[in-house]
């Protein structure tokens, strides 16, 4: 089909939930993809931080095509070699206990409402446990990772909700202890917000959520859908910050383009919440999925990915930095942790507007909210690549 055709069956036949950029994506190649006319296009997007490893990575496509001609799919009922190993080497990862596979990002921190629910039951079976969630986060469209979304555009057409959620606004931790109250069962959190414009959290804020919790054994949820999997230069974003979550939740880069998400509880919750019957799934976590998985997480180590990431990151920091030094009237700050982050621009344009010219010139990235230029790259990105993202950006900002 050529590019055109392709986009308007897309626009006839899929319902318009997307405003999507005018080109169809046919294959990529390590850090760069081609669309169905074959123009080359360098990737800052990574899939939404989901292609940690690039497009075709050696070894990965090999793995993939092993486990399709042994079993795709055996539902929950059975035990499979590809849970007992992506099992552990996500349990392992996490310094945590066990973990529970899910197909996205939103079922993982259903999945853990769910745990931080049962949890607080269990202690006095009550049926009027509360959550407190962030303003400006983001956590998922299904319904109960919409509750805990901080974002009233989302949530408006949808209402009621799920009760008892109280937001808080975030690195605040007096905004915090105004939210929290008796009925409090979890805190909710992205180590590093995405969606809401890239904020990583502050150590300060983090650790006071973590003895508050503590104190009053509120279950501390960490979502690292997006900041997980090495992207910020540590597996888990919340080794930056000495402490550990009771739940983490992670998605995007687990299975780096095979759909794939899990939670992941510590001893305490493992213990006293969910049990057989409380929960369920039937796809998630199938060999296919975890197969990949258990690729992932072996590429990781062979290649040390992490100790990539953490010579690139500052490298890629310090030309966004002289971007930004170079247009004080255009863009306004600059954040972000490891290889997640932001560009803040100036009122006068917005960052949608610059995606757009990106693209026409070669490049895909995106925003994070109205005016936030997001840069979650693929983690095996080079110097090559950034100084021809910049000098992109260099000319269309
Ligand atoms: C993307 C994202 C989600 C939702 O993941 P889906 O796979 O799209 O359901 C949840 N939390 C965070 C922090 C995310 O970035």
């Amino acid at each position: 089909m050529t590019q055109n055709e392709i986009r308007e069956d897309v626009e006839k036949y899929v319902l318009h939930t997307y405003n999507r950029f005018p080109i169809a994506i046919d294959r990529g190649e390590g850090l760069y993809v081609y669309d169905a006319e074959g123009k080359k296009y360098l990737d800052f997007m990574a899939g939404i931080a989901v292609y940690a490893l690039g497009y075709h990575f050696p070894g990965y496509d090999e793995a993939l095509k092993a486990q399709i001609d042994k079993v795709l799919h055996t539902s929950n009922l059975y035990y499979h070699e590809p849970l007992a190993r992506a099992a552990k080497a996500v349990v392992e990862s996490t310094d945590l206990s066990k973990v529970f596979f899910t197909n996205s990002g939103a079922e993982a921190i259903e999945g853990a409402l769910k745990a931080a629910r049962k949890y607080a039951w269990l202690k006095d079976k009550g049926g009027d446990h509360e959550i407190v969630a962030m303003k400006a986060s983001f956590h998922g469209r299904s319904v109960g990772a919409l509750s805990v979304t901080g974002n009233e555009h989302y949530q408006e057409p949808f209402r009621p909700l799920m009760g008892g959620v109280h937001f808080a606004e975030y690195n605040n931790i007096d905004s915090v202890l105004q939210a929290v109250n008796e009925k409090t069962c979890a805190i909710i959190l992205e180590t590093v917000q995405g969606e809401g414009g890239v904020y990583p959290a502050d150590p300060a804020f983090l650790a006071g959520i973590r003895s508050l919790c503590d104190e009053r054994d509120i279950l501390l949820i960490l979502d690292e859908v997006q900041c997980g999997m090495g992207r910020t230069g540590k597996m888990w974003a919340y080794e930056h910050y000495g402490i550990k979550p009771d739940i983490v939740t992670c998605a995007k880069a687990l299975g780096c383009g095979v759909p794939v998400g899990a939670f992941v509880l510590n001893e305490k919750t493992a213990a006293a919440s969910l049990e057989a019957g409380d929960h369920g799934t039937t796809y998630g976590g199938n060999p296919f999925a975890l197969a990949a998985v258990s690729e992932v997480f072996k590429l990781y180590e062979e290649h040390d990915l992490i100790g990539h990431v953490n010579k690139i990151a500052p490298f890629l920091a310090g030309k966004l930095d002289e971007l930004m030094a170079s247009k004080p009237d255009k863009i306004r700050a600059h954040r972000g942790l490891g290889l997640i982050r932001g560009l803040e621009l100036d009122g006068s344009i917005s960052a949608g507007e610059i995606a757009a010219r990106a693209l026409e010139e070669g490049l895909l990235i995106i925003s994070a909210g109205n005016n936030v230029l997001r840069f979650v790259p693929p983690l095996i990105i080079t110097e090559k690549e950034v100084l021809e993202a910049i000098e992109i950006l260099d000319r269309v900002i």
